[in-house]
């Protein structure tokens, strides 16, 4: 039999494909850094309101600092406050006591495919590098390949959007590249003040409390607010990073609506 398929037409609907999802996402409404549990949770949210949204992580795998659970035992515990999520996810939880326990490995998936088939684009092995800054707000991200990024002396392309939500984890990273240039944030110390030691019930209320808009048209969600405000950590319980996704989602869904 004759092979309806050949060498060329595997590279090309590739390079076609990628290209329009591309094309589509240098102008969107949100753009979301980081596809760890705050940014999917947010980015499958906004998308489901009609929001145009691009994803953009560094790593090769979505799913941030989720696949690991616990020192490497893939199981992950959520409180009551949060369970919600996982049933709109489509997932099913274990009770025990108080928490609720569930894989780690398919919240991981099920926030990436929700997120997707909700209508985010996803660009993986993409690095944000920098912000776009007008006119005292944050209009977008600068972003690089990841093989390229600190590497090679190549320029970027940005991403326009009219909300860009930081959820990069620990680093916080465009919180400290608006730092680098100069530009004060929203915390006591007008900078990033690094995140405080472990304490699991006061970092997960702090979460999500803390989540919101940190500099004009940028937001913060996850462990990044834990980081730029000096919250607590709080270990491998995942609750508190999907509430603040659902948070982020939410004031930046009134910040459009309102604009
Ligand atoms: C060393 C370590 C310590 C941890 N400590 C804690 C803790 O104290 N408390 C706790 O609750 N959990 C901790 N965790 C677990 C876990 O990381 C977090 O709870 C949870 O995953 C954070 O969710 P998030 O949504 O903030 O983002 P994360 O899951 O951290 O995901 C952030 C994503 O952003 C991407 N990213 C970062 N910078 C860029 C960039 N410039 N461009 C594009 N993408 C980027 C990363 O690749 C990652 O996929 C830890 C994990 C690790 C690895």
């Amino acid at each position: 039999m004759k092979a309806r398929f050949d060498e060329y037409t595997v590279s090309v609907n590739i390079l076609d494909s990628y290209y329009r999802k591309l094309r589509n996402s240098l102008s969107c409404d949100v753009a979301i850094v980081g596809a760890g549990p705050s940014g999917l949770y947010a980015a499958g949210l906004l998308s489901a309101r009609g929001r145009r949204v691009v994803v953009v992580e560094s790593k090769l795998a979505p799913g941030g600092g989720i696949w690991g659970g616990g020192m490497g035992m893939n199981e992950i515990v959520i409180q009551s406050e949060a369970v919600h999520i996982l049933e709109d996810l489509g997932m099913k939880a274990e009770k025990s006591g108080d928490v609720y326990v569930t894989d780690a490995c398919l919240l991981a998936a099920k926030l990436t495919a929700t997120a997707i088939a909700r209508g985010a684009v996803l660009l993986n092995l993409l690095t944000a590098e920098d912000v776009c800054v007008k006119d005292g707000r944050v209009t977008g991200v600068v972003a690089n390949r990841t093989g390229i990024s600190g590497r090679y002396h190549v320029d970027p392309v940005m991403f326009t959007a009219r909300a860009v939500l930081d959820a990069t984890g620990h680093d916080a990273m465009l919180v400290n590249y608006l730092n680098k240039h100069g530009y004060r944030i929203d915390t006591p110390s007008g900078t990033f003040e690094g995140e405080g030691a472990m304490n699991v019930v006061e970092g997960e209320n702090f979460v999500v409390e803390r989540t919101g808009e940190v500099f004009p048209g940028l937001f913060l969600a996850g462990m990044a607010v834990c980081a730029t405000f000096n919250g607590p950590r709080m270990g491998p319980i995942f609750g508190g990073m999907l509430l603040s996704g659902e948070r982020a989602a939410g004031q930046i869904e009134a910040a459009l609506a309102e604009a």
